[in-house]
C-alpha cells in the first residue's frame, strides 16, 4: 500500500465531510513475523487512528491459496490457525482489534468447515482474552 498517497487522499476526504461525519484514518495489518519491523515503522510514521490486525497467512502460506490445508486434519489446521493468532498478540500487540477471527472457515477444504466454538474452546478462548 502507497501510504504516501492514502494519508493525504484520506485527509482531503476527512475535511471535505467534516461537518457530516468524523472520519478516521485505518489500515488493516496481515501480520507476518518476518516484517515485523516494517509493519511497526509503517504504524509510527502514519497517523492512523484504528489499525486491524489480521492472519491472513500461517507459517507463509496464504490462507486462501488452500495450499495450507493439504495433509491437515481439520482440527490440526484451525489449532494451527488460532495459535499464529495468539503467536501474532504476544508479539505484536499494537493494535485496536483483530479481524475476522473466523477467516480460516472461508477457505477449509473440508465438508463441514465452520468454526465451532465447543470443537476450539481451549484456543479461541486464550484468543479472546
Ligand atoms: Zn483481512
Amino acid at each position: 500500500m502507497n501510504y504516501n498517497d492514502y494519508v493525504p487522499v484520506f485527509n482531503k476526504f476527512k475535511e471535505k465531510y467534516k461537518k457530516d461525519i468524523e472520519l478516521l484514518l485505518g489500515v488493516e495489518v496481515g501480520y507476518r513475523k518476518h516484517l515485523k519491523n516494517e509493519i511497526e515503522e509503517i504504524i509510527n510514521s502514519n497517523p492512523f487512528d484504528f489499525i486491524l490486525c489480521s492472519t491472513h497467512t500461517i507459517d507463509n502460506i496464504p490462507v486462501p491459496s488452500k495450499v495450507y490445508f493439504k495433509g491437515l486434519s481439520k482440527e490440526d489446521a484451525y489449532y494451527k490457525y488460532f495459535n499464529s493468532i495468539l503467536e501474532t498478540n504476544r508479539e505484536f500487540g499494537d493494535y485496536n482489534i483483530y479481524g475476522h477471527l473466523d477467516y480460516i472457515s472461508r477457505y477449509g477444504i473440508y465438508s463441514d468447515n465452520r468454526v465451532i466454538y465447543n470443537d476450539f474452546k481451549d484456543v479461541i478462548d486464550e484468543v479472546l482474552k
